[in-house]
This record gives structure tokens, sequence and C-alpha cells, in this order.
């Protein structure tokens, strides 16, 4: 994320045309990591995306229909640390367009239809408040009323500390909601992106009929050095990334950003409602 669009710190002498890969350090004309979706030409490193711009590499063009775009957090706790939550908010939402962190809505995948929800880690983290826990769920409760196919995109670090317990009563209400949508026929595919942990990681994230992750998404619910600590152990190597996860069976798939959306579209053929108006409201 820190190195495209409106980011101030990485306009440099580069001029915007060329950027630094996060992993590989290598320098790398800017329009070939477009052209490839966002990916390191040299070292496939996936870089961090907006929600907007996982809505055009995902959705068919013109087809994404926003859903409750308006839902803001009224700060339940007026909470305060360094600064106010509320103008913490404010900020967030200034620098990212978006009310709170997850994007949600409905459209199509190669022509199928989806309800779909879109973290954007821009905006606090990806932090899951009540407002991004009522638009999961009430995303959740609408695709299984309509029996639709359900994908939810991933990027957080966890709960928001400034909702206290109404953020983790967040996880408990997402989870309520999938329980129904299991015993339906609706689908439910999550797409885990660097990062997903905490909070998220542990309720809705982790249990969808289909689980893929982006190669070296990290994804764990506490951090590497706290378990490393509890657990007096040292960890092996490529603990929490995708591919461990993988190979351990926590998820289903790792897939590269470049066949994603024809995979998903795959999954949805073989297991999900192919008819294009269903669930449509
Ligand atoms: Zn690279």
């Amino acid at each position: 994320m820190a190195l495209f669009g409106s980011d101030n710190k990485t306009k440099n002498s580069l001029d915007g045309l060329w950027i630094k890969c996060n992993n590989c350090g290598e320098i790398i004309y800017k329009k070939e990591v477009e052209k490839n979706l966002r990916v390191c030409p040299k070292c496939n490193y996936h870089f961090r995306l907006s929600s907007r711009e996982w809505i055009d590499i995902l959705m068919d063009q013109n087809s994404f229909h926003e859903l409750w775009p308006d839902v803001e957090s009224i700060d339940p706790l007026d909470f305060k640390d360094r600064t106010r939550y509320r103008d913490k908010l404010k900020e967030a939402q200034k620098q990212t367009g978006i009310k709170d962190a997850v994007v949600t809505g409905y459209g199509l995948i190669n022509e199928l239809f989806v309800y779909t929800g879109i973290f954007d880690f821009n905006f606090m983290g990806g932090s899951m408040g009540s407002v991004v826990g009522e638009k999961i769920a009430r995303l959740i409760e609408t695709a299984t009323a309509a029996q639709s196919n359900l994908l939810i995109v991933t990027s957080s670090g966890g709960a928001r500390m400034q909702e206290g317990i109404f953020s983790l009563m967040q996880m408990a209400k997402t989870n309520a909601a999938l329980s129904k949508l299991n015993r339906s026929r609706t689908l439910y595919i999550v797409l885990l992106t660097d990062p997903t942990t905490g909070g998220v990681a542990a309720s809705f994230a982790s249990i969808a009929d289909i689980i893929i992750a982006e190669p070296k998404a990290l994804i764990g619910f506490a951090g590497p050095r706290v378990i490393s600590d509890t657990i007096g152990q040292k960890l092996p190597d490529g603990f929490q990334r995708a591919e461990f996860l993988l190979e351990h069976g926590m998820i289903d798939m790792v897939i590269e950003r470049t066949v994603i959306k024809k995979t998903i579209a795959q999954i949805i053929r073989l297991l999900g409602m192919t008819d294009k108006k269903t669930g449509q409201p």
C-alpha cells in the first residue's frame, strides 16, 4: 500500500514513474507493476491493495454496487489515547474516501453474481469495530436470505481497540450470522490477504466453505513473538505465512493474484449459484 496512490512519503525523486519493491528492493517501472496487478515482476511480492483496487481486479466493469456506504461509528466509549478516536476516524475517512474499514456490496465476477465485502488496510489497519462487524453481518444475512454467493476479502490487524468490548462482540455477531448461512445453500468464499490477524482471523475469516490466501500473506491470531514467548519455543521458518498454513491444512489454496478472478469464478461455477440474477436485490 505504501508505494501506491496518494502516499506522499513515496513521492520522491523517482517522480512516481518508478517504485521500490518492499520485498526484494528492486526498482521497477510502476506501469509494469500495475499491469501485473500490483505484483512485483522480480520476486512475486503481492503489494497490498485498497478496497477500490480490489473491486477493479475482481469485479466485472461497472458491475459493483455498494451497500450501506454511510454507516459510521459513533465512538461509544468516547475514547481517547494520544488523540481522540473520533478525530482518528475523521482523519482516516479523509485519507481513504470511505467511512470505515470495509466496503460491502454486490456485483459480478465473470458474469457470476456475488455479495462481497472487501477490507481496506489503509483505514486504521483494517481493524474491526462495530461498523465493520455490522456491515459484515448484514452482508452475510443478505447473501443467506438470497441464497446467493458470498466473497469476503480480508486484510486486518484485528479488533479495533478504541471500541473495547463493542469491537470484540463483532466476532460473535458475524459468526452467529454465519451459522445461519451454514444451514442455507449459500457458498461462502474468503480471500485472506496480507495481513489477516487478530479478531478477524479468529472469527468469520477462518470458517468459510473455501479459504483462499495470497502468496506469503501473514495469517494468524497473535503475533509470532507473543506465541514464542508464551510457549518458550522457537517457531519454525515461515510460521503464519500462507504456504505454511496450506501445508498444515488450515487453508484450502494459495492463489496468485493474476489468476484470482478466474479461480473464484471456477469455484462458484463448481459449488455456488450460477444464475446471474441470483440474489440480485
Ligand atoms: Zn520484488
